[in-house]
């Protein structure tokens, strides 16, 4: 059988002599280092990062395959709308695509966000501030755009991108923690549905650390809100922020309930959605 390297002369090349890989090192170091001399004297850089701020980032290499969980329509409807079966098709369809931004119905125009079926999902924690903890199981409907192939999903509005607990409990944890001076051992206590967990995690609760880490790199919720410093500085100051982002109906409420519903009134209405 004939090796990759018999065929191919570079390989070769590469699996030769040590000091030879060296040399190609340095002559790639060196040819990089003459580019982007040249990119400065020219203006090119300049003009390739402009390029790249117009069009975004580059488009993947693969084929789309886990789009789904990126393209989330947050809607207006309450958990216990999607426990028992899922609205409408047409109720919670976007508007346009999350994707390209092609309207869904065009007037006497064919579908362009079509019904892509629906999905199990599991969902953790109290699904309000006072709330028993619990895991519910509901369905989400996909939809998947003819233009472009992005694949949409519309869940629950406590639904958080990637996370299996919900706004309200990760919300209401983070408060805790923060505000609440509490520990996290007593905040895994109120808001995981699991009562035992293994002697290593007794201290501290590493789902909230996650939590605070996605928090303060400005990932963990669907709009924008970022906190730096230790790991209860960024809960403290992200639960004040949250609170500021109330309606002014929970004025009276307790600070964690208010925290909850900023969360909850900046998550709904980001992303173009049928009237739900
Ligand atoms: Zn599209």
């Amino acid at each position: 059988m004939k090796s990759a390297r018999q065929n191919d002369g570079i390989v070769g090349a590469w699996g030769g002599h040590r000091h030879q890989r060296r040399e190609l090192g340095r002559t790639w170091r060196d040819a990089v280092g003459r580019a982007k001399e040249m990119e400065r004297s020219t203006g090119l850089a300049h003009k390739v990062k402009a390029a790249r701020s117009e069009f975004g980032r580059p488009a993947p290499r693969h084929a789309p395959q886990d789009v789904s969980e990126n393209r989330l329509i947050q809607t207006r409807l309450e958990l216990k709308f999607w426990t028992n079966g899922v609205p409408q098709i047409d109720a919670v369809r976007p508007k346009q695509c999350l994707g390209c931004g092609a309207a869904s119905h065009a007037p006497g125009r064919k579908l362009v966000v079509v019904g892509h079926g629906v999905r199990r999902r599991q969902m953790r924690g109290p699904v309000r501030v006072g709330a028993e903890p619990e895991e519910v199981e509901y369905q989400i409907r996909r939809y998947r755009c003819r233009q472009c192939g992005a694949v949409m999903t519309a869940g629950p509005r406590e639904r958080l991108r990637c996370r299996l607990f919900s706004l309200p409990a990760i919300t209401w944890a983070i408060a805790l923690y923060g505000m609440g001076r509490v520990s996290s051992r007593q905040v895994r206590g109120q808001i995981s549905p699991w009562r035992k967990v293994g002697a290593a995690a007794d201290r501290t609760w590493q789902t909230l650390r996650r939590w605070l880490g996605a928090a303060r790199d400005g990932r963990l919720f669907p709009f924008a809100i970022k906190a730096s410093g230790r790991p209860r500085q960024v809960a403290d100051r992200l639960s004040r922020v949250l609170m500021a982002k109330a309606p002014p109906s929970f004025a009276s409420a307790p600070a964690a309930e208010q925290s909850v519903a900023g969360a909850l009134y900046s998550a709904m209405g980001i992303t173009p959605c049928a009237v739900v």
